[in-house]
């Protein structure tokens, strides 16, 4: 693993450990039930075949993928144990499991996005990783605009407060919530988008940062 997603992956960690601490007895309880069904051998640490077992079976495909379990696998042992199997409950809670269309790694991190497929409800999303985009080593169609998931959330905002009364805002709302949830921004933070104040100009519709 890349050096500055090895630390993003740290910060992940850090926040499902957190998450974690802060549930219910009940709910910590259910986090072991479900280790111990994906620990079919029942030896406490859970290998490749059993992750991607589990996964298949709880239909979240996304989440097989070696580069995901790696990045979970803190101490590159190929196996999974109960701290580190948070880490996956973390992310499947929250939908991301985002990996580099074009090198395929995990994108623990910062990556940049195709706004135009981030906004178009009818093709899915187009994620890479910053060394990808920075090295121009991705094919995608020409007119591609990428933005850093920052500048993509910011611009979401913008395009709600764009749209005029509320049930336009409400439907701009509806259609970005499934672009985010696509990019796995939690609905939290969509929250903030629509509860966000009106007043705040300094947020342009556009990518250019620089
Ligand atoms: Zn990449
Ligand atoms: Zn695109």
């Amino acid at each position: 693993m890349e050096g500055s997603n090895k630390a993003a992956m740290e910060g992940i960690r850090k926040a499902a450990r957190a998450y974690f601490d802060n549930q219910s007895d009940r709910k910590k309880k259910n986090a072991r039930k479900a280790f111990k069904a994906m620990d079919k051998d029942g030896d406490g640490q859970i290998s490749l075949p059993e992750y991607e077992e589990y996964l298949k079976k709880k239909k979240a495909n996304d989440f097989v993928h070696t580069s995901i379990f790696r990045a979970l696998d803190k101490n590159a042992n190929e196996s999974l144990d109960f701290g580190e199997a948070i880490v996956l409950f973390y992310l499947m809670q929250s939908g991301r499991a985002l990996i580099c269309k074009s090198c395929n790694i995990f994108l623990a991190g910062a990556y940049f996005s195709c706004s135009q497929c981030f906004f178009n409800d009818s093709v899915s999303t187009y994620e890479i990783c910053c060394a990808c985009y920075g090295g121009d080593n991705f094919t995608h169609h020409d007119d591609a605009v990428f933005c850093d998931h920052y500048t993509l959330l910011r611009q979401s905002r913008s395009a709600v407060q764009a749209a005029p009364p509320m049930r336009k805002r409400d439907k701009a709302l509806q259609i970005l919530k499934k672009g985010l949830l696509a990019a796995s921004v939690s609905t939290s933070v969509l929250e903030c988008i629509s509860n966000g104040d009106d007043d705040d100009d300094s947020s342009k519709f556009s990518c250019s940062i620089m």
